[in-house]
């Protein structure tokens, strides 16, 4: 997978009072709710993903005909197929919508910044007017910005806006790779030059066990109270309390790490890369090391933010395939065998190391040998551990941990 322009995204989100009268604009999202939900009770019968073309083919001039306008038109059932395919990759059942939300393309509205208006083309050639509820401070951050889309909520009380920007940011030439293997237990990365120098080899602790604890601890009261946990106000405050615990631990850690990723990929002008997770459903390592209950939004939520301030340092993120990275040979490709705890071993070619340390030698040459034509060669590697300097490498017990990789 090609990296992507290194780019900022950015919502704002405030309350938007409407000029006037708001009929039309509540008719509007009512509008669009139903023809968002026309098309998923069409496709949610059709197997297989739908293509832009052919969601145009089937739906465009039927949308048209209500009202819709072009761009809006592309946003509802682009909208539509995306809520279809998240229902199907979770198991769900057929989504049912109920909230007033609308998503709008930039050339349907106008944004004054300057007199904090919003002017929307809705359906049928209505215009609604919104006056924009917002610090000067939180919006001066993003002049200069582009922005594309746009999204419109009504919540029973009054409308939302939350739109989005993009700062394009201007990738710094990489010098290193940085390549990172997000685990249960830790976060293992390595710094390689593009000749295959280990520049700095890295591992933080991860606080998933701590998290998992306290989704155990839910899922256990919920399970005990299936109908009513709802409904009980003590035990509803208790799995409340659990659940803030849960969102400010992961958040908070995935803020620190992201942090430190990319303040490290940024002193060694690193390339920075991750691992797709979207292309880990086929790979056995998700039910194996990855703890099925708990699920990838953890991970994602760490690339989420490693990404975010790797873009803010103008760094460029590329994400690579995992699979087979963290089960074969680094040096030879053949399947390495167990030896012992978190200890790989090679029968053809005597390759011994760590399981964490292969992963990211092996996610770094995936990365070269797809994006350069120059080879990998001599690389020496040894496994710290967490937290510990890696340039220091501290004598340890275990033998395969200081054993030297030489690929
Ligand atoms: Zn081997």
């Amino acid at each position: 997978m090609r990296g992507e322009e290194p780019a900022l995204v950015e919502a704002l989100r405030m309350r938007a009072l409407p000029e006037g009268s708001c009929d039309k604009l509540l008719e509007f999202l009512r509008l669009y709710r139903n023809a968002v939900q026309m098309i998923v009770d069409k496709i949610w019968s059709i197997d297989g993903r739908l293509s832009k073309r052919k969601l145009h083919r089937l739906f465009y001039s039927n949308l048209v005909s209500m009202g819709f306008r072009a761009h809006h038109a592309k946003e509802v059932y682009v909208y539509a197929e995306s809520l279809v395919e998240s229902a199907r990759s979770n198991g769900g059942r057929k989504p049912i919508l109920r909230k007033l939300s609308a998503r709008i393309d930039r050339y349907d509205y106008k944004l004054d910044l300057d007199t904090m208006t919003l002017a929307l083309k809705l359906h049928s050639g209505y215009e609604a007017k919104l006056k924009l509820v917002s610090s000067s401070e939180r919006v001066g951050k993003f002049r200069g910005w582009g922005n594309y889309e746009l999204v419109v909520k009504y919540d029973g009380s009054g409308f939302w806006v939350s739109i989005y920007f993009r700062r394009a940011v201007k990738a710094v030439k990489p010098r290193t790779v940085m390549s990172i293997d997000l685990n249960f237990d830790n976060i293992t990365l390595a710094v390689l030059t593009l000749d295959g120098r280990l520049a700095k080899l890295k591992r933080f602790r991860t606080p998933h066990r701590k998290v998992l604890t306290h989704r155990i601890w839910v899922e256990r009261v919920q399970r005990r109270y299936p109908r009513s946990w709802r409904f009980i106000k003590s035990v509803r405050k208790a799995i409340d309390r659990h659940g803030e615990r849960v969102k400010n631990i992961s958040w908070g850690y995935a803020h620190k790490v992201g942090d430190l990723v990319a303040g490290l990929a940024s002193k060694h002008s690193s390339i920075i890369v991750l691992e797709d997770l979207d292309k880990l459903r086929e790979n056995n390592k998700r039910g194996r090391e990855f703890n099925k209950r708990l699920g990838l939004w953890i991970y994602r939520r760490i690339q989420f933010c490693i990404e975010y301030e790797a873009k803010e340092r103008n760094l460029e993120v590329v994400k690579i395939n995992p699979r087979g990275t963290s089960s074969k040979c680094p040096r030879c490709g053949k399947k390495l065998a167990k030896n012992k705890h978190r200890i790989l071993r090679c029968r053809k070619c005597g390759f011994v190391g760590d399981r964490d340390v292969i992963a990211v030698i092996n996610l770094y040459k995936k990365y070269v040998s797809k994006y350069s034509r120059c080879g990998v060669s001599g690389v020496a590697l040894n496994a710290p551990k967490p937290d510990e300097n890696p340039s220091g490498v501290q004598r340890n017990r275990d033998d395969a941990m200081k054993t030297h990789l030489v690929i």
